[in-house]
């Protein structure tokens, strides 16, 4: 199953000139690990941090999540599926090293670099150069 989604949503976009502005390098739209067929929206490496971008809609953001009228019972099924999956993979992510964080798409790019880019720098610099 995958998620309809779209590459470079505005508020992806803010997010990586956000986080470039402050000097960070990093992949766009890559499997964290191979194991997971979910692509984070922004991978760093060697820090371990994968984001996650999640759109209101499809992952039922609690100020914005709605289920259709129509095939009501579908919609459910299927919006609580994405949940399951993101906290699957956030689950597995962890248990293997990496910080995900997942930032709401109606998220300020700068509110959510604020928590990214000291815990890429704290990461990096603890790791060694492998
Ligand atoms: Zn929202």
């Amino acid at each position: 199953m995958q998620v309809t989604k779209r590459r470079d949503t505005p508020c992806e976009l803010a997010l990586r000139s956000a986080l470039h502005r402050k000097g960070l390098r990093f992949r766009v739209d890559r499997n964290p690990i191979p194991r997971i067929r979910s692509r984070a929206d922004v991978v760093f490496v060697r820090a371990r941090v994968a984001v996650f971008v999640d759109g209101c809609f499809w992952h039922s953001c609690p100020q914005h999540g709605t289920v259709p009228k129509a095939n009501r019972r579908w919609w459910r099924d299927k919006l609580a599926a994405n949940r399951e999956r993101d906290a699957r993979v956030t689950a597995l992510l962890s248990s293997l090293g990496w910080k995900v964080f997942r930032v709401w798409a109606h998220e300020v790019p700068e509110a959510a670099t604020t928590r990214i880019v000291p815990e890429v720098r704290a990461r990096r610099g603890s790791r060694s150069k492998s």
